[in-house]
This record gives C-alpha cells, sequence and structure tokens, in this order.
C-alpha cells in the first residue's frame, strides 16, 4: 500500500478514536426523566415558551406535548456508584424561567440516594399512613452544636431516643451515622443568638416539622430545633426532645390530653414525667410493625 494513503488511514483512525474518547468524556453528567412523557431529558431544560427541553435527540417542543407542562421533573442518575434521584418541583409560572438549569448540590445528591433507596425499598409500605421508609433512622448535630454543649446534648438526644425505642417495643431505632448526612438532625439553637434563642419563633423550648418527600407518603430527613438547652436536666426523661422526634413521626400536639401526656402542646418547666399516650404508641406500633 501506498506509504501516503496509510499515513491518511491512520490519522483518519485517529482523529476517530480521539472523538469517540472526548465524546464519552462529554457524556451528560445527569439525564432527566420527564414525569409526563417518561422521556430523558439531558438536564438543560428550556422553560422560554418554545421548548420544553432538550433530549440526547434534540430539543422537545412543547407543542409535542399539548402545552402540557410537567409538575415535576424527575432525575435519576448515580454518584460514586450509587444511585439517587432527586424531584424538581417546577414552579407553574413558566414565564419566570429561560433557560433553567438543574443544579445540585451535595447534600441533595445524598438525599436523593435516601430517596432512591426508600421509594424503592419502602418496609412499611403497608401503611397508608405517612411513615418513615426504613429503620433505623440516622441522626446527626449540627455545626452550631459546640464543643461544649455537644457532650449534653449528646446525652439528653441518646436518652431521648432510648425513650423512643423502648416505647414502641423497638419497633422504632435509631443509628449514629458514618456520615454528616443523616435522617434526623438536631440543630443547638440555643447557640445562635443568647438573647433570641432562648426561646423559639413562638415561645416554645425546641422545633420540629415532618417532611414529606413530594407526591409520597414517606417523610424526608428532618430537623430539630433546640432553643432551650436544659429544658430537662441530665439524668431526667427528656420529654421536649422526644416530643420533638415524635412530631417527625406525624405525631401530632393531643389538646384534649392531661398534663402528663408527652404530646401535649405546653411543657411547663420542671413537667419532666410526662409519657407518650397510648394511643399514640399504638399507632407508632402499627405502622413500624410492618404488618
Ligand atoms: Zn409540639
Amino acid at each position: 500500500m501506498n506509504k501516503k494513503i496509510v499515513g491518511f488511514v491512520l490519522i483518519i483512525v485517529l482523529a476517530i478514536a480521539v472523538g469517540l474518547i472526548f465524546k464519552s468524556s462529554q457524556k451528560t453528567v445527569f439525564s432527566f426523566v420527564n414525569n409526563d412523557t417518561n422521556e430523558e431529558l439531558d438536564g438543560l431544560i428550556y422553560l422560554d415558551g418554545k421548548y420544553l427541553a432538550s433530549t440526547k435527540e434534540g430539543p422537545v417542543k412543547v407543542s409535542n406535548l399539548d402545552g402540557d407542562y410537567p409538575k415535576i421533573v424527575r432525575l435519576v442518575d448515580e454518584k460514586e456508584s450509587e444511585p439517587f434521584e432527586l424531584r424538581y418541583i417546577l414552579n407553574e409560572n413558566y414565564s419566570d424561567y429561560s433557560t433553567f438549569f438543574f443544579e445540585t448540590r451535595d447534600d441533595e445528591i445524598e438525599a436523593g440516594k435516601r430517596y432512591y433507596k426508600d421509594a424503592r425499598n419502602d418496609l412499611f409500605k403497608e401503611t397508608k399512613e405517612n411513615h418513615w421508609a426504613h429503620m433505623p433512622l440516622t441522626y446527626s448535630y449540627a455545626d452550631n452544636c459546640y464543643d461544649e454543649d455537644l457532650y449534653e446534648i449528646k446525652k439528653k438526644v441518646e436518652s431521648a431516643l432510648d425513650y423512643i425505642t423502648q416505647q414502641t417495643s423497638k419497633k422504632i431505632t435509631f443509628s449514629y451515622p458514618d456520615s454528616k448526612y443523616s435522617d434526623i438532625t438536631f440543630s443547638c439553637k440555643f447557640n445562635d443568638d443568647l438573647i433570641i434563642s432562648l426561646v423559639g419563633p413562638n415561645g416554645e423550648s425546641a422545633h420540629a416539622i415532618p417532611q414529606i418527600y413530594p407526591e409520597t407518603n414517606i417523610y424526608s430527613e428532618g430537623v430539630i430545633n433546640v432553643y432551650e438547652k436544659d429544658s430537662c436536666p441530665l439524668g431526667q426523661r427528656q420529654v421536649v426532645i422526644i416530643h420533638e422526634v415524635l412530631h417527625l413521626f406525624g405525631l401530632k400536639h393531643n389538646k384534649e390530653g392531661t398534663a402528663g401526656d408527652i404530646m401535649g402542646s405546653t411543657f411547663s418547666k420542671g413537667n419532666c414525667n410526662k409519657e407518650v399516650s397510648d394511643k399514640d404508641r399504638d399507632y407508632l406500633i402499627g405502622i413500624y410493625s410492618g404488618e
């Protein structure tokens, strides 16, 4: 074969190889799935009234969707070979967007990993009630729990969680995580500001609101803000922390309850003998028995 032609063919082969390598390294980091059409999106969603989204085959025209914008866009991918799933709820006012790029932060990806597991492997899917999908639940402390308080708050939290485990015949269990991401985070708000943080926004000693993954009855990670550090002294039942943790299990205030009910809406200092009611205990055991 003519040397010139061999060289030319080699160059072409090399060019194709380099092109292929370059193309594979250009792999879209995240793939998006449009909930309504089940179509894979490339991560760049155009909401300018012209195109709804772009796929690997090219842009998806709004007209193809009959003007039906998705309310939720699902992102499924893996990081460090662990799959995760994130759901984005899109603002209905699409004219606010020009080009919308889905950014993901590490903590969101960690939450997405938990969601991926929870949604596919819900240990308690028999229940119609809102519930956590796995046991044990992990817990950790926010950065505002400084060294000098950490020892004490840890002891109190451990005692509170142990009470819940005992009361639910060990159906509800907790473990300290091996990463900073966890199901329940305790935030030491009493450190934030000496004057304001003595009590929370509504005069409470602590506060927690349960969160639900969109379109499920599964709880996602929750935060417990502790505003007052000495509601109940160490060694006594930590009724304020127990009360807040139980909020994250969906328990509401028992307004008719006796002063001895841990889910009563008020707490007066020194009243550290409150207990979880039979009704609430049965409710929790029922869900987490998985029957
Ligand atoms: Zn409460």
